[in-house]
Parts: structure tokens; C-alpha cells; sequence
């Protein structure tokens, strides 16, 4: 088939070398001039394990191409992806300026009839506004599908090759056929593609991150009050994830979360039930606990430190929001470094992938960042774990130790085993733990 993909991010980039790389004709868009020079170098503007490989070998087999030229996009293709950014706006609502900017640009270059497939995450209702936007420029047939994405960065390639499931919500039968086709190969072990109206597509996306944004602030909530008891969470986690009903997964505590899904699609799913009378009382309360989570371990470093930060160093390790991405919108590194500065704190930094990132972001005029984990560490008086990168989950604490001016850790992913770091002399810190 005849695919585009406008918006080359982190979804737009791995859904169209996944369809290339299945047979389809795929071309890539971006309006970023400096990113698809790049991707037309070779060179993937984003860190995700696998994409550089797969979109290598889907460009030199011609199945991939990229370009800024909407209107070469729109008439070479019969499947137009729509992927671009859906930021919150000031109120909490997903800004739609991209996707209907998309839409207008579609509808305008239109040569013939199209598919337009909005996979970015967008309000209940939007699929009907991007008809409409679509139908003031063209009087070409256009039909709408709402496919939600759900993949997640750092195994984004493997989410999409082998997803759990694919939402297609269309209310054309024809349609729909034409979208189990495409994926078919993306779903040979039985997992479900699903079918269905456009309104509950777009809803599932958001009930799906709310829900694992619920089951993080809940542990969160539960570990805060582990603190004030002398409770282990850990142990509280292990006794709840046995149950079959409840499970392992998203219940490990920390600092909360971020990254550019969980804090905007829970404020925009509020938001919306807010234009439509109702209050999600629940989401309000996952949203306020993660905010306050992002500063938890502060009053813990104030007071280790008699409330005085003003001479002192700390070392964070991982900026990113996430292991595996260099992705740090709404990373609580960067909530964390904003509040020790505050206290007139240094800090020193490593990450193993978002230091361009961190640099990009304009982090590295107050923050000093450092290619090696251990350098960061030299005459620190404190190491703030904050993203639980592989590499930082066995290192060598001797090394840690005379390298530091002070041995102490806090731990804000519970990574470490505190008897451990204890008996070799560290002063240790984590997440509901005693
Ligand atoms: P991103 O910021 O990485 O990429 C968006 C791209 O769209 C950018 O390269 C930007 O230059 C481009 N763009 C913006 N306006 C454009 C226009 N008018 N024409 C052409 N290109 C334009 O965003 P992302 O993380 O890939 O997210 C895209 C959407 O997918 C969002 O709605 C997001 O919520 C959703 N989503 C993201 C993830 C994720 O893990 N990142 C997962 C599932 C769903």
C-alpha cells in the first residue's frame, strides 16, 4: 500500500519504518527542516534501540523516503498517518493546532480520495473535526480512522511490530477492512485488532494511560504513607503483584512519572470531561499526587543536610523521563534539579542517552554534565538516582564511595537494596522504605 506519515517523531519515525518494513511504500513528513536533512543522512534524530538499523534498511530498499513537501506526501499516498504533537495547552486541553493544521494542509493538496488515519492522541470529538477541516478545502471522499498508538518509547519498535492489541475506530466497514489488512502482519499470534467507532478509539487511548498513570500515583500514594509508618513498600508490592487481579506491572514506586504521554493525556482526559460537565475525581487526585511525588525526596535531602544546600554538590543520575529514551519532557530530573538550585545547590549530571537532550533543553548552563557516571560523582556530596537505567543498577559502590565527599544515596527508584548499601557504609534514602 501507499503509505505517508506526517509528523517524524517518536511515533510518526517508528510507525513508518515498521509499515516499510512490511512491504508498504511509505514516505515520512515532517515540516522540521533540520530533521529530515538529517534522516536523510542516516542519521535518526531521536535515540530508540533498533530504529537506526530498520530505517537503514527500509531506505536502502526504497520503501522509505523523506520529505517536507506536503503536497508530494498527500497526492503520492492512499493512507495518510497523521502524527504529530498533541502538547497541552495552558487550561490542561490537548492543543489540536497541529493535527487541524495537518488536516487543512491534507485537505488542500488533495488529488483523489483518501484515507486519513489520525494516530496521535486527541480528544473524544476530534475525528469529526478533522472531517470537517478536511471537507472545507476538497470535495475528494475522505475517511476518517481514529488509531490510537500505544507504543512506548525505548521498546517502541518491538510495541509496534508485536502490539497487544491495534484500536481502529472507524464506522466504514470497508474501512475497517482495509486497516486489519495493513496490520495483519503486525498480529499473526492472535492479538485482537479491534473495531470500533471513532469516539471510543479515541477514548481507549486516554483510558489507557490514565489507568497506568492511576496504578503509579496509588503505589506512590501507599509508599508516602510506608514513610510515615516504617513500612517497606517493596514488600507491600510484592505481597499485592502476586495477585493475579492486581499484577507487577506500573506498581513499582519512585519519583513519579513523566514524559510526554502519562502528564498530558491525564490533564487532557480531566479537561475534556470538564467541557462535558463531569469531573473525573480519581484522575485529579492521580495528577496532584504525582506533582507533589516529582518532589518527594527534597524535604528528605533539607533534612540531611540541616536545610543548608547552599555549599553543597549532588550528582543526579538519569535525566530522561524514562529508561531507554532520551526523552525528557515533564522528566522529574529536571523538577528535581529546579528544586535543589532553589537551595542554591550544584549539580552535576549523567545520563546514558539524553545528555544532547539536557543540552538542547539549555540544562547545561546550570547543570554540569558528564559522558561517564562515575565522573559526575567526584567531590559530590550526594548521588540522587532518579531514571533506573540498567547501568546504574550494579555499579561498583567502593568506586562510588571514595569518589564522593559524602557516601550517601538517595534512591528515588528503590533500586538499591538498603541492608546492602547500608553495610557498606553509605547513608541510603529511597521511596517508602525504612
Ligand atoms: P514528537 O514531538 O516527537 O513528533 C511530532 C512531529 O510532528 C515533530 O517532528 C514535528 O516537527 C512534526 N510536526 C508538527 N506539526 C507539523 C506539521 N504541521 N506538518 C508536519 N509535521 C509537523 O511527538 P510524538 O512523541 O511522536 O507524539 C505524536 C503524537 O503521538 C502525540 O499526540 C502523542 O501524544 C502520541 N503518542 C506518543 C507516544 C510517545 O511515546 N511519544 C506514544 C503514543 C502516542
Amino acid at each position: 500500500m501507499k503509505l505517508s506519515v506526517i509528523g517524524s517523531g517518536y511515533v510518526g519515525l517508528v510507525a513508518g519504518a515498521c509499515f516499510a518494513e512490511t512491504g508498504n511504500q511509505v514516505i515520512c513528513m515532517d515540516r522540521d527542516e533540520k530533521k529530515i536533512e538529517k534522516l536523510r543522512n542516516g542519521i535518526i534524530p531521536i535515540y530508540e534501540p533498533g530504529l537506526d538499523q530498520m530505517v537503514k534498511r527500509n531506505v536502502e530498499h526504497n520503501r522509505l523516503f523523506f520529505t517536507t513537501d506536503i503536497k508530494d506526501t498527500v497526492n503520492n499516498s492512499d493512507i495518510i498517518f497523521i502524527a504529530v504533537g498533541t502538547p497541552p495547552d495552558e487550561d490542561g486541553s490537548a492543543d489540536l493546532t497541529h493535527v487541524l493544521d495537518v488536516a487543512k494542509s491534507i485537505g488542500e493538496n488533495m488529488n483523489g480520495p483518501k484515507i486519513v488515519v489520525n494516530k496521535s492522541t486527541v480528544p473524544v470529538g476530534t475525528a469529526v473535526k478533522v472531517k470537517e477541516t478536511i471537507l472545507k478545502e476538497t470535495n475528494f471522499e475522505v475517511n476518517i480512522v481514529s488509531n490510537p498508538e500505544f507504543l512506548k518509547e525505548g521498546a517502541a519498535i518491538e510495541d509496534f511490530m508485536y502490539p497487544d492489541r491495534v484500536v481502529i475506530g472507524t464506522s466504514n466497514p470497508k474501512v475497517g477492512e482495509l486497516m486489519q489488512e495493513l496490520y495483519a502482519p503486525f498480529v499473526r499470534t492472535g492479538n485482537p485488532i479491534m473495531i470500533m467507532d471513532e469516539l471510543s478509539a479515541e477514548i481507549t487511548k486516554y483510558a489507557a494511560n490514565s489507568m497506568l498513570a492511576t496504578k503509579i500515583s496509588f503505589m506512590n500514594d501507599l509508599a508516602n504513607f510506608c514513610d510515615r509508618v516504617g513500612a517497606d513498600i517493596e514488600k507491600v508490592r510484592k505481597g499485592i503483584g502476586s495477585d493475579k487481579r492486581i499484577g507487577y506491572s506500573f506498581i513499582f514506586p519512585g519519583v513519579g512519572y513523566g514524559g510526554s504521554c502519562f502528564p498530558k493525556d491525564v490533564k487532557a482526559l480531566i479537561r475534556t470531561a470538564k467541557d462535558f460537565d463531569y469531573e473525573l475525581k480519581l484522575l485529579k487526585a492521580v495528577e496532584e499526587v504525582n506533582e507533589q511525588q516529582k518532589k518527594y525526596l527534597i524535604p528528605k535531602i533539607l533534612g540531611y543536610y540541616n536545610n543548608n544546600l547552599s555549599d553543597k554538590t549532588f550528582t543526579i543520575w538519569g535525566l530522561s523521563f524514562k529508561p531507554k529514551t532520551d526523552d525528557m519532557r515533564e522528566a522529574p530530573a529536571r523538577t528535581i534539579i529546579g528544586e535543589l538550585h532553589k537551595y542554591g545547590a550544584k549539580i552535576k549530571a549523567h545520563d546514558p542517552a539524553a545528555l544532547h537532550e539536557a543540552r538542547r533543553l539549555g540544562l547545561d548552563k546550570n547543570v554540569e554534565l558528564f559522558d561517564d557516571n562515575y565522573q559526575a560523582l567526584e567531590n559530590s556530596d550526594g548521588l540522587i538516582l532518579v531514571t533506573e537505567w540498567l547501568e546504574y543498577r550494579e555499579p561498583s559502590f567502593q568506586k562510588i564511595k571514595s569518589l564522593m565527599r559524602k557516601p550517601v544515596i538517595f534512591d528515588g527508584r528503590n533500586i538499591y537494596k538498603p541492608t546492602k548499601v547500608r553495610s557498606l557504609g553509605f547513608d541510603y534514602f529511597a521511596i517508602g522504605r525504612p
